[in-house]
């Protein structure tokens, strides 16, 4: 069975899951289109409630969702529930803003007649969610749409079948009318046949960038509206005149945050040839510092990676970035521990040729480089086929922003850690996709601006 949970810190096989039947499919598909015709005679007031309830529930089953995708994908305790904080913030924000962002807005015309823009829902969605944030990526889908009237068909990673499981069961414990959300244990071709369905009219997809490529060509080829949260090698950018000291205390956190599993995870270090040195050192004494251990441990600083054949990957990367030429500064040791644990890494000396200076290394695996100067850089920066987030560091915030805004990607944050708020657009430019999630632009990613004349 493709769909199983495996605990990444015993190994053990939890449970797996059938996959979905052509009938189930058939039957949730039907269910879903009921539902849209309901909602489309429906208002998003009629929704707020409903959305503070499901905000309300994830609250109060902080520990269970918590220990769920701890055991799904070895995610310390702690940080999954500040993962479930963060769903109900995201849930209770739509629902008390979602209204009035989707409310008619006039526009001056020279047409006879007064002339508005009316936001409806378009229909079912498809959405394609990834498992390293397993009950976070689904809310940033799920809250706006559930605003906006549109049912959602969930296909969840195949690692984290646990989480997708309690995330429709929340919502089916609400009053929200069902099913707003089903989850579907999916093949790859089940979905390329629902996304081809008629009653489906929109594909969100948060993933890599070879899923994004395939499911946004069945997109294409069905003319469904899509958006694809994709990958990122996002640069750390520490200008000359930066303070060291919160730098470092940043860095590594901004680098080891869910074992390095994050698509804004800092990757590329770029630092200031004056501050090279120092940088290495601090974040060599930091990476040091962490405890690898049971993620449910309040001690434990360092999570095992999701699964085996994650850890094998990053393994085998780094691998070849060493026989490319680049030095280990700190790292690369096996970690005497059953789960899949991966020791931070500090990679220096990588030159434009060796394979990694292109690649996400999706866990706690850095790469630093120095440069001379600020065009460098920024240069250095947007010389990726990837185009995310970012963040920079200076003792000027103006020249930090100047810096900011010449670097290629969707998001930067400076002098600070990034962080992903509901009203606070998220998303990338060139190969990390398209289209934004959360904020008033990912709750009109899915909706109909029709237009209305009346003479
Ligand atoms: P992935 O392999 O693309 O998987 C993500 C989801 O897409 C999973 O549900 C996967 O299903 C599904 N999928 C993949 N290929 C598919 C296809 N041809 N048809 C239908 N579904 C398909 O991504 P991953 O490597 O596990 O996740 C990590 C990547 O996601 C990283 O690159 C990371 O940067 C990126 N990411 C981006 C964001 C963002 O917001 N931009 C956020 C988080 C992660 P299976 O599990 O069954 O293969």
């Amino acid at each position: 069975m493709a769909y199983r949970t495996v605990n990444p810190y015993t190994n053990e096989v939890v449970k797996e899951y059938p996959n979905a039947t052509s009938d189930e499919i058939e039957a949730a598909l039907t269910a879903g289109h009921h539902l849209f015709k309901q909602w489309e005679k429906e208002t998003p007031e009629s929704r707020a409630d409903q959305l503070h309830e499901i905000a309300a529930l994830f609250r109060q089953n902080e520990d269970e969702l918590a220990k769920t995708m701890v055991v799904d994908m070895g995610k310390l305790y702690r940080e999954a529930k500040g993962e479930v904080e963060l769903c109900a913030m995201i849930a209770d924000y739509f629902a008390e803003h979602g209204a009035a962002l989707l409310a008619p807005t006039a526009i001056k015309t020279r047409a006879t007649g007064k002339a508005q823009l009316q936001k409806h829902p378009l229909g079912i969605l498809m959405m394609v969610e990834p498992w390293n944030f397993p009950m976070y990526q689904i809310m940033r889908v799920f809250a706006p749409n559930f605003m906006v009237g549109n049912p959602m068909i969930l296909k969840h990673a195949s690692n984290t079948p646990g989480s997708a499981v309690a995330f429709e069961n929340i919502v089916k414990k609400s009053s929200a009318p069902n099913p707003s959300l089903q989850n579907l244990f999916l093949s790859y071709d089940q979905v390329a046949d629902i996304i081809g369905d008629s009653r489906v009219q929109g594909v969100a997809l948060t993933g890599s960038e070879r899923g994004g490529r395939s499911v946004a060509k069945a997109a294409g080829e069905n003319l469904k509206k899509n958006t694809m949260e994709l990958g990122g090698t996002d640069a750390f950018v520490v200008l000359d005149d930066a303070d060291i000291d919160q730098v470092a205390d940043i860095a590594w956190r901004a680098r080891l945050y869910n074992a390095g599993q994050v698509c804004t995870s800092s990757k590329r270090f770029i630092v200031s040839a004056n501050l090279y040195d120092a940088f290495l050192e601090k974040l060599k004494a930091n990476f040091s510092k962490v405890k690898p251990g049971d993620p449910m441990d309040s001690q434990t600083t360092l999570a095992p990676m999701n699964s085996k054949r994650a850890k094998e990957k990053l393994q085998s990367q780094v691998d070849e970035a060493i026989q490319a030429g680049a030095k280990v500064y700190y790292g690369n040791e096996k970690i005497d521990l059953p789960g899949q644990f991966f020791e931070p890494t500090i990679l220096t000396n990588i030159d434009k040729q060796n394979p990694a200076y292109a690649e996400e290394m999706f866990g706690p695996v850095a790469q630093v480089y120095k440069v001379n100067s600020d065009q460098e850089a920024i240069d250095l920066a947007n010389d990726s086929d990837l185009g995310l987030g970012g963040i920079v560091f200076s003792g000027d915030p103006k020249r930090g922003t100047q810096v900011a805004s010449q670097i290629e990607t969707g998001m930067v944050f400076v002098n600070n850690f990034m962080v992903s708020l509901p009203e606070l657009p998220f998303g990338g430019v060139k190969n990390s996709g398209y289209g934004r999630e959360m904020s008033s632009l990912g709750l009109n990613a899915f909706v109909n601006e029709q237009l209305i004349v009346t003479a």
